[in-house]
């Protein structure tokens, strides 16, 4: 167990809470380190906590029998993972990996579900998130189908720059293209391309992006919906945000690191868990 004040810098959701919740929730928050790969739900597996990311980033994925996986959303500071518990769900049918290491909260079933029930800012924020989850989901499914593969890798690029602070992201072409369902070989030419147009760089499994903004404009479509959809729904009134801050990166709680989660490896051991343990070629 370990303490470490002041960090953590807890997500969205939690820092749009009125004082009053968020009063009643922080005793129950546990803060954790997630490790890179930990799996934190398999599918139908029940699931007795839901996690608020702050630094980490977890990616939603979904495997079907023969190996193949397709990533169907991504949560970072800007939501939270294990939603299906206020669904009455219990369960969820998708993988949830940790893409990125970092910290998130940890807050377990009941605490979750009795505050839903409150029906005060707690049942708003997760009701807002579902939808900007929908949303996401939605058009993970459009753009898969209808956009090239360079189009599809800057949105993925993008959309975790969104999830965090650094230009650096953790990503092999080939975890990249199993979060595509794509091939290998279609990512190696895009990062290719990417990297000959000095948008990025890239060496043993780390990505650097150079030039935000040509990332952007590469992107297709999806990823500014997404982007606007998450930012109307999920805005945190001025009286709650930090003065002069971006209100749409703002946080305005600290809470100690007192726990850790257990590392890796994934629980799963089929098809895409043995292509994320693969040697980094990328
Ligand atoms: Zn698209």
């Amino acid at each position: 167990m370990t303490s470490s004040a002041g960090a953590l810098r807890p997500n969205r959701l939690l820092a749009g809470l009125s004082d009053v919740a968020w009063d009643r929730v922080r005793h129950h928050l546990v803060p954790v380190h997630l490790p890179l790969r930990k799996v934190l739900y398999e599918p139908g597996v029940k699931c007795d906590n839901v996690y608020f990311p702050t630094t980490a980033i977890v990616s939603l994925q979904y495997e079907l029998a023969n190996g193949a996986c397709s990533e169907l959303a991504v949560v970072g500071n800007e939501g939270v993972v294990g939603i299906a518990l206020i669904l009455n769900g219990d369960t969820i049918a998708s993988r949830a990996v940790v893409d990125r290491p970092g910290n998130a909260c940890r807050l377990d079933a009941p605490t979750l579900k009795e505050e839903f029930c409150r029906g005060g800012a707690m049942r708003d924020w997760l009701l807002r998130y579902t939808q900007v989850l929908i949303a996401e989901m939605a058009q993970t499914a459009v753009c898969n189908r209808h956009h090239s593969v360079d189009q599809q890798m800057c949105r993925w690029l993008a959309g975790r720059l969104d999830r965090q602070h650094s230009s650096e992201l953790i990503a092999t072409h080939e975890l990249i293209a199993a979060g595509l369902g794509v091939r290998r070989e279609s990512v190696t030419a895009a990062a290719a391309s990417l990297r000959h147009s000095g948008v990025i760089r890239y060496r043993r499994g780390h990505i650097v992006v150079l030039d935000r903004r040509a990332l952007e404009e590469r992107c297709c479509e999806c990823y500014m919906a997404v982007k606007q959809e998450s930012d109307r729904l999920l805005q945190i009134p001025a009286r709650l945000s930090n003065a002069g801050a971006p209100k749409s990166h703002t946080y305005r709680r600290a809470l100690p690191i007192v726990e850790y989660a257990t590392p890796g490896p994934p629980v799963s051991t089929r098809k895409y868990s043995e292509r994320m343990t693969a040697p980094i070629r990328g």
